[in-house]
């Protein structure tokens, strides 16, 4: 991503967006490339301190303003208001997204915008089904007293985003610090900066009262990240992204002793049992490595097969990954993206390079597709399978983010999960068998966040999400996401 002067260029101009209105900076835009063909889409303002003190100041008086009187039920409605703001701008959600990141359409279509639309439904339910303790309290005088628990929002909240899945994962934070009265700054990620400031847009339309959801653009060291995340008039911080910048983010927050809600990184196993129904699995373990080409937290690159059905798994695997073929992002039938940029390109060839000089049989894959012209400048990788590598390689350790997985077999159970275990990460699994009693077992001992058997990214939003170990901090979805968003307070009344 190079700066660029943005005059005489017919391009969109992403502004960042505070209290209500676009606001642009004193430096120059930066330019941001369609991954798909590597030619520039937008350019994008980048924050100086002086505008990220803005949009936390706009913050602290939006939480102090109307938005401090609005009952459960108007943040309800105006989280529907907003869901319904997406649906009805769906094209251009969808044009913004699949611009910023290259991802099919078909797939943006079917879960990255509706995904943001529902993330705001769910927690206007949210809004209404929230409950807080009481407890009566006998004291020596026999006239007892009341003790109930009250939460009040926990005050201006910093949204760091990634780019995989910019919409979906940035909603998924945004809707619940408004449905418990917070205000935010989000900072999107510099790769994929356009849905968030359109859904600056959606949300002024929705009635929320300006200052109440402000954007910030930039990078992360020496830009929006970081003067955000150091920025003291922020009262907690939540971020999605590499485990290294959550690191970075914490030792920020350690200044003013500030709570964080971290969804980072991960290096996922599957466990494929003999008795499993193999076509499902091979299906699951292929969408579960491959979509979004690999760009999922939650995705698969360790996969441990059972070996009486080794041989017959990875044929299976090997025919999913091989029918995968770049496409123009727009056209119905592509199911296979780009990578998000150059540089995760190049990360991603390095593990591919890597894996060979460690000694793995490359079963598909390893290198740059054959593209069609319209596609050259694109930054496209081949969906790989490895056998062979040692559990020591960097392949096995390290998370790659890349459509790529790496299978070897398992004799016992307590074999494979061993294995599974055998990482710093903990953020989720996805395990097929048939066998029920073993499908609890394991589920029970494998150290993540998420377990899911015979599926993969089944979500109810009700649920708990979060990452074990250095996958993250804290659980956000449904209820859970109170502990952060919200201050309890307990209120003690003698009667
Ligand atoms: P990243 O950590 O590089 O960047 C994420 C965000 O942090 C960006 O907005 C970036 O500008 C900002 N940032 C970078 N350095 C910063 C700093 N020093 N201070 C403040 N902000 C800073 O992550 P990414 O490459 O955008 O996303 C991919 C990573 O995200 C992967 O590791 C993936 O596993 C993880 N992820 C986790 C989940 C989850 O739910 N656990 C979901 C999606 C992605």
């Amino acid at each position: 991503m190079t700066h660029a002067a943005a005059q005489d260029r017919d391009l969109p101009v992403i502004s960042h967006f505070i209290d209500g209105r676009p606001v642009a900076s004193s430096r120059p835009p930066f330019e941001n490339r369609d991954p798909a063909t590597g030619r520039v889409a937008t350019l994008v303002h980048e924050a100086d301190p002086g505008v990220v003190d803005q949009a936390v100041a706009a913050a602290r008086r939006a939480l102090r303003g109307p938005w401090s009187a609005f009952t459960d039920a108007q943040r309800a409605a105006a989280l529907r208001r907003i869901a319904d703001g997406i649906r009805a701008r769906f094209d251009d959600f969808l044009a913004a997204e699949v611009r910023d990141t290259g991802k099919p359409a078909e797939l943006a279509g079917h879960l990255d915008i509706p995904r943001g639309a529902a993330n705001f439904d769910v927690f206007a339910d949210q809004i209404a089904a929230t409950a807080t303790e009481s407890f009566r309290t006998p004291t020596p005088d026999g006239s007892g007293a009341l003790n109930y628990g009250l939460r009040t929002p926990r005050g201006v909240i910093a949204v760091i985003c990634p780019w995989n899945l910019p919409l979906l994962l940035m909603t998924w934070k945004v809707a619940p610090a408004l449905a418990f009265g917070n205000t935010v700054v989000v900072k999107p990620s510099e790769d994929t900066p356009s849905t968030t400031t359109l859904l600056a847009e959606v949300i002024r339309e929705a009635g929320v009262p300006d200052g109440v959801f402000n954007v910030v653009h930039g990078f992360g060291p020496d830009s929006a990240g970081q003067y955000l995340s150091e920025h003291p008039g922020v009262d907690a911080i939540t971020f999605t992204g590499e485990t290294r910048t959550g690191t970075a983010i914490m030792k920020a927050a350690a200044e003013g002793v500030r709570p964080v809600s971290f969804e980072l990184g991960g290096k996922n196993a599957g466990i494929v049992f003999a008795d499993c129904d193999l076509d499902a699995a091979a299906a699951g373990i292929a969408r579960s490595a491959f979509l979004n080409s690999g760009q999922v937290c939650l995705g698969t690159e360790r996969v441990y097969v059972e070996r009486p059905v080794f041989d017959a798994f990875l044929a299976r695997l090997k025919a999913a990954a091989e029918a995968l073929t770049p496409g123009a992002p727009h056209d119905a039938a592509t199911r296979f993206g780009p990578l998000i940029s150059a540089q995760h390109r190049d990360k991603v060839l390095g593990y591919y390079r890597r894996a060979r000089e460690d000694g793995a049989q490359v079963v598909t894959g390893g290198g740059v597709p054959e593209l069609p012209e319209a596609l050259a400048g694109g930054y496209w990788v081949q969906p790989t399978i490895w056998t062979g590598l040692p559990e020591t390689s960097a392949v096995i350790g390290e998370e790659i983010f890349g459509p790529c997985c790496h299978l070897a077999p398992f004799d016992r159970e307590e074999e494979a999960v061993e294995r599974a275990n055998a990482s710093p990460y903990g953020l989720a699994t996805t395990i097929w068998t048939r066998d029920l009693t073993r499908a609890h077992r394991v589920a029970a001992a494998i150290e993540v966040g998420v377990a899911w058997v015979n599926c993969w990214f089944l979500r109810d939003l009700r649920t708990a999400f979060g990452g074990a170990k250095q996958s993250g901090i804290g659980r956000e979805g449904g209820v859970h996401g109170l502990e952060f968003y919200t201050e309890l307070r307990n209120v003690c009344i003698k009667l």
